[in-house]
Order: C-alpha cells, then sequence, then structure tokens
C-alpha cells in the first residue's frame, strides 16, 4: 500500500481527553480514531491489526472443534426477561422501538445461542457442541476511559459449549484453557490464567487471563516462583503471603488487564428456556454450558500498552498491519519501486512511503507506526546495489543486497502466517 494514499495522517500531539498511552497512540498514528468515550472507529490500518488478531483467535477456536457463526446483535427483550438479565445485569443496553417494544443490543449472547442450538440437539449423541462468533458487543460501562481497554462497543470473540455432562464439559473447559493460552502466546503476550469466582452459576473456580499492564483494571496476587495467580477481589490472600500452592514464592501484587475468560454456566441455560435433550435412559436432561470470552479489541490495546517506547508503538510480529515498511529517502524513485513490487511479488506486505517530505519525518512516522521491519532505500545504499533493515524493537540497522531482501522478508512472512 502506498502511504501517500492512506486517506489518514499521523499527529503529532495525542487528543486532548485521551489519558492511555494506547489510546494516544493509536490515535496519533492513525489507527483509531474516538467518536465518542468507549467507541471507536478502526482506520486502515487499525483495522489490519484487529483482523491479525481475529484470525489467530479463529484458527485457534477451529482448531479445537468451534464453529463460527454469526449471531445477532439485536434482541428482543423477551429473551433477556426469561433469563432474569433484563433486571439483573446493569451494563445491558436498552432500547424501545417506535411502536413501543423493548429491545436489547448484545453485551454477551447465551440467550440467542441457547435456543439457536438446543433447536438442532435431539439426542445425547448430538453432543458436544461448541460455537463461536467473532464481532461487536454493547456495554453500557460507567467508565470508558481507557482507549480500546474498556469499550461501550468493542469486539469480542465469545463461544458457547453444550455437554451431556459435567466430566464432558470439565475435559473441553481444559481444551480452551490451553488454546487460550496459546493465543496469547503465538501473539506476543504472556497472560496468566488467574482464579476467580465462578460468576454465580456454579461453585466451580473460573479463570481469567490476565496480562500485566499498569493500565490494567484489574488487582491481581502472583507467585514469582510458580504460575499461582489470583484475583484480589476473591482472594484469601494478600501480598507478601507466601504462596499457598508451591510454598516457596512470594505473593506480588499487581494490576493486570483481563482479556479472555472461561466459566461454567452449569445448566442455567438449559433450564430457563426448557430446552433439553433424550439422555442414555430416554430421560429429559438439560445440557451443561460453558462460555468462553475473549476480548479482541481489549487484546489491541494492552499490546500497545505492553510494547511502545517513548517513539511509538512497536507491533509483535504476528499482529503488525504489515511486514515491512518501506521508506525511500533517494531520488531514483524508480529503484525503490522495483523493491516494493518485488517484495509485494514475494507475498510481503508492504507499506511504501515515497511521500515527497522528508527523511527526519518518515522516520518519526515509521516509529510512531511501529511496523515490524523498517526496511530504507537512500543513494548512499543504492551505490553497493543495497538496503539498510532494521527491526523496530531493535536499534541494530543490516546492510542487505536488493537482491537478497525479498526472500529474507519472506523468510519472516511466513514465519508470521505459521506461527502456531
Ligand atoms: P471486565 O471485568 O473487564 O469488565 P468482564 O468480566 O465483564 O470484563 P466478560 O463479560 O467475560 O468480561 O467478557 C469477555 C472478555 O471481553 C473480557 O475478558 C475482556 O477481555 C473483554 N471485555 C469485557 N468488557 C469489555 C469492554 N467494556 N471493552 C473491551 N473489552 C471488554
Ligand atoms: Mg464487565
Amino acid at each position: 500500500m502506498l502511504q501517500s494514499q492512506l486517506f489518514t495522517k499521523t499527529l503529532r500531539q495525542a487528543p486532548s481527553g485521551e489519558e492511555t498511552v494506547n489510546a494516544q497512540l493509536l490515535t496519533r498514528a492513525g489507527f483509531v480514531k474516538k467518536l465518542m468515550a468507549g467507541v471507536y472507529s478502526y482506520l486502515p490500518l487499525g483495522l489490519r491489526v484487529l483482523k491479525n488478531i481475529e484470525q489467530i483467535v479463529r484458527e485457534e477456536m477451529d482448531r479445537i472443534g468451534g464453529q463460527e457463526i454469526l449471531m445477532p446483535a439485536l434482541h428482543p427483550a423477551e429473551i433477556w426477561k426469561k433469563t432474569g438479565a433484563w433486571e439483573k445485569v446493569d451494563v445491558l443496553f436498552k432500547l424501545k422501538s417506535r411502536t413501543g417494544k423493548d429491545y436489547a443490543l448484545g453485551q454477551s449472547e447465551e440467550e440467542v445461542v441457547t435456543p439457536l442450538v438446543m433447536q438442532y440437539i435431539e439426542t445425547h449423541k448430538d453432543l458436544p457442541k461448541a460455537v463461536y462468533q467473532i464481532g461487536w458487543k454493547y456495554r453500557d460501562e460507567l467508565r470508558s476511559k481507557s482507549g480500546l481497554l474498556r469499550g461501550r462497543e468493542f469486539y469480542m470473540k465469545d463461544m458457547y459449549s453444550f455437554h451431556e455432562n459435567q466430566a464432558d464439559f470439565d475435559n473441553f473447559y481444559d481444551v480452551v484453557k490451553q488454546a487460550y493460552l496459546k493465543i496469547f502466546k503465538r501473539i506476543g503476550l504472556v497472560a496468566k490464567a488467574t482464579e476467580a469466582s465462578g460468576g454465580g452459576f456454579s461453585e466451580k473456580i473460573s479463570y481469567e487471563f490476565m496480562v500485566l499492564t499498569d493500565a490494567g483494571e484489574d488487582n491481581i496476587l502472583y507467585c514469582d516462583a510458580c504460575e499461582f495467580c489470583v484475583n484480589v477481589d476473591i482472594a484469601k490472600q494478600k501480598a507478601n503471603d507466601n504462596c499457598p500452592k508451591c510454598r516457596n514464592g512470594k505473593l506480588n501484587a499487581a494490576t493486570a488487564s483481563e482479556v479472555g475468560n472461561v466459566f461454567d454456566l452449569a445448566q442455567k441455560y438449559g433450564k430457563d428456556f426448557e430446552l433439553g435433550f433424550k439422555g442414555r435412559g430416554d430421560e429429559k436432561q438439560y445440557p451443561v454450558m460453558g462460555c468462553y470470552g475473549l476480548g479482541v479489541s481489549r487484546l489491541m490495546g494492552v499490546i500497545v500498552e505492553k510494547f511502545h517506547d517513548e517513539r511509538g508503538i512497536i507491533w509483535p510480529q504476528a499482529v503488525s498491519p504489515f511486514d515491512v515498511h518501506l521508506v525511500s529517502i533517494t531520488k531514483d524513485s524508480k529503484k525503490a519501486e522495483n523493491i516494493y513490487n518485488a517484495l509485494q511479488g514475494a507475498g510481503v506486505s508492504v507499506l511504501f512511503d515515497q511521500r515527497d517530505t522528508t527523511p527526519g519525518v518518515k522516520f518519526a512516522d515509521a516509529d510512531l507506526i511501529g511496523i515490524v521491519h523498517r526496511v530504507v532505500v537512500s543513494d548512499k545504499t543504492l551505490e553497493k546495489e543495497s538496503v539498510e533493515l532494521k527491526k523496530r524493537n531493535s536499534d541494530k540497522i543490516e546492510i542487505i543486497e536488493i537482491k537478497e531482501l525479498p526472500e529474507r522478508l519472506t523468510r519472516h512472512a511466513d514465519f508470521r502466517r505459521n506461527l502456531q
């Protein structure tokens, strides 16, 4: 893509009213634009990152047998009244039509997915099943000041599983937990599986996946010697206590952002909708269900909170909006264009900066936007048929022969596509 054609421009200053690093940098670099508190447009660069994250999530959900669907965001009030959530869920957005009918905007979709899937489940032989979707969620959050970390409209992956019995659910629950850890690892984040209360549906502990960051809104305690981690809200322990699990380590306090969670819905929704199936002894049974949320747009914000410096964003390879930022500061524009075409031909995605502006402006923009590799085409290196290659997360500059460049960067592009 030609940078001169991008309709967005970088901003020198963060807009007033954005307090968090993720919102400041993403806005300055032209990835997102705020419409109102907690509601953002995703611009060409931002949408590419969001789709990269989404694709990693999709691959891992497909791999464990999830079937992708897309459910409506506009819901009739009746289904929310049936489960008690119309009264109980404080973040539910409610609307009235001009004929006086009540509707809700989806903040989660148990009320839609339970009747949908159970329509096809006749006997225990039709189970287990897992369906998921990736799309917008709406929540009437009181405070929405953390940029992409807390939206009133945000992008979420939500999966729902249906099981014959508790044991089958328990097995799948663990499979999803492992898939989540893999997703975060592929993205380049370390997430701690944190014990939290079961959310009222079951006695079982649920897991929240927490990434340590000062911008996060959760307080956790984690062991410095093993993987034990717990949300402070429910914890019996306090900072500096001995770890209850390994007994060797000490508990550290930290702030974190919840990027996903998995939990046990028990039989609540099947019972609320009176939708069951024929069990092994022909008796009517209700499904044991699980739900598994993952904050795709929040993850984008968390990545920026974790990976940036004073000059801008530093995208991890797996989600970088392009493989390469090709910066031309040569008078020989034809040579630079040839490199652009050769890289694109080799399947490497490129943002090509051939704008008529100073090298200083181009380098500052490249650092702000944060694409994983920067290639500079200058008169000096062209004399040796070479270019400069630098990674955004390092100061080391390599001189690479032009004829070797596509092969060198294809390896990176392949690595990124196959990183699993
Ligand atoms: P939180 O405690 O942060 O409000 P939650 O427990 O309400 O999260 P869930 O209902 O389980 O979250 O939603 C699943 C995932 O969606 C969360 O783990 C989080 O990553 C993301 N998420 C939840 N609320 C928001 C929001 N307002 N903006 C962006 N992402 C969100
Ligand atoms: Mg919430």
